[in-house]
């Protein structure tokens, strides 16, 4: 059996970033950027006021001599989206605003809390007096044209992932449409006789199918665009139908059928439909029976030969969700352009003690209190199908393999799970008014 560490470097092996595509712009949130992406204009344009007040020039201001209150003439009033026609002088001033170009023979701004607005029926727009005693230096309150980027200049770097503030970047850059990696297509498909679906009372011998939906939030959460592909009863020809639609995805994940009973029918139909192994089993407490292979066959339906990562998860529940958060959450997060991450682990005093044993690492729930001293409470845990237990959960604590009675006080690694806001594409939950 391989360790975990081994098992998640073969499935990175075979993840690929997808083959980019053009999406417009209020689509690309969240996704890695395919193109170095260049500035089709001077950030800003023109030299432009930062400040609303009146543009001057100094030279000819401090020609007037001390005591230096004047009153300068405001010859023109420029607002945003318009361009000065007028040259400012000896004795004027021209009013601008927070971004307009500045005027011809300006080389400074006052802002117009600095000043004092004096109705002048004589003057073409009326007479503005600075405040007593205000000094005013050439370059003050004016941004020079393309200081912050320069046409032509490379803004954002291909692999660069995308967040709002890059997303204005390429509104203001010109870019209507970017090359992006696509978000992985994931099927999802949970199997066994035993299965009967939300909206219905189990029958003796029956339980809920709780995995399929939670494995679908899971592969959403991750940023996959997911396809439910419903469950799958063992039985090897109708496993084998389900299987086809699935290898037509960048994921297929089947729940359940791969460990020892005799129903257990998941790897020899995944091998029959041509999924080439990879490994099975894990040194993993939960989640020692997955299955892991790739299909690198034609998919008809697409055209395409781009391999799909076949993932066999065990079929209870809390063995899923460490297994998703383990390899298919960085699976997916490579076949998204993301560069393979090393999920982020965080030490913290176990509070309780804890009997490790074994040749397989521990992810036991846990409720991490995070902090300049972090502390894990471990939570009472009733084996793999305790979801109940999993859902107070904020955090695995990691046991390594080995025989070890843990005490409260010692040390161990944590690996936090993502919190329920961190549900990145909100977009896919529709709603229903209440
Ligand atoms: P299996 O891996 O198919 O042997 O399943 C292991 C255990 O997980 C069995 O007790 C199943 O009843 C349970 N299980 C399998 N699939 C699901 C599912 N979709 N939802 C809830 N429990 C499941
Ligand atoms: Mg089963």
């Amino acid at each position: 059996m391989i360790s975990v560490a081994e098992a998640l470097q073969l499935v990175l092996n075979e993840a690929e970033p997808r083959l980019p595509i053009r999406v417009s712009l209020n689509e690309s949130l969240g996704r890695v950027l395919a193109e170095d992406v260049a500035s089709d204009v001077d950030s800003p344009p023109h030299d432009k006021s930062l400040v609303d007040g009146y543009a001057l020039q100094v030279a000819a201001w401090r020609r007037c001599g001390e005591p230096r209150s004047v009153e300068l003439a405001v010859i023109e009033e420029v607002t945003a989206g318009q361009v000065p026609t007028c040259e400012v002088g000896s004795g004027t001033a021209i009013r601008v605003m927070t971004g307009t170009p500045i005027p011809p023979g300006a080389d400074a701004v006052v802002m117009a809390e600095e000043t004092v607005w004096v109705d002048d029926p004589a003057g073409p727009r009326g007479v503005v007096r600075l405040a007593p005693g205000l000094d005013v230096n050439a370059g003050q309150n004016i941004m020079r044209r393309a200081t912050s980027l320069r046409r032509g200049q490379v803004v954002l770097d291909g692999g660069c992932p995308l967040g709002p503030a890059h997303v204005g970047l390429l509104a203001e850059v010109g870019r209507a449409d970017v090359a992006v990696v696509p978000r992985p297509q994931v099927a999802v498909l949970p199997t066994g006789d035993e299965l009967v679906d939300v909206g219905f009372v189990p029958g003796p011998g029956k339980i809920r199918n709780s995995n399929g939906p939670m494995l679908i939030s899971c592969a959403r959460q991750a940023g996959g665009v997911v396809r439910d592909l419903g469950v799958g009863r063992d039985d090897a020809q109708q496993l084998g139908a389900l299987v086809q639609h699935g290898l037509a995805a960048d994921v297929l994940i089947i729940a359940g059928g791969v460990s020892a009973g005799v129903r257990d029918l998941v790897p020899q139909v995944l091998t029959a439909a041509g999924v080439d192994q990879v490994f099975h089993k894990v040194r993993l407490k939960p989640g020692k029976p997955l299955w892991f292979g790739v299909y690198r066959g034609e998919v008809p339906a697409q055209g395409h030969s781009v391999p799909t990562l076949v993932f066999g998860l065990p079929g209870n529940p809390v063995s899923s969700f460490v297994c998703f958060h383990l390899f298919v959450a960085p699976a997916i997060a490579r076949l998204a352009g993301h560069p393979p991450l090393v999920p982020p682990r965080i030490r913290a005093t176990l509070r309780d003690p804890f009997p490790q044993a074994g040749d397989r690492a521990t992810y036991h729930p846990a409720w991490l209190e995070d902090g300049e001293r972090p502390e894990v409470q471990l939570i009472a845990w009733r084996g793999s199908a305790d979801l109940r237990a999993l859902a107070d959960a904020n955090a695995l604590a990691i046991f390594p393999p080995e025989s070890r009675a843990y005490r409260a006080g010692d040390q161990v690694e944590c690996l936090p799970l993502l919190a329920p806001r961190d549900s990145v594409w909100p977009d896919q939950a529709v709603g229903r008014r209440l």
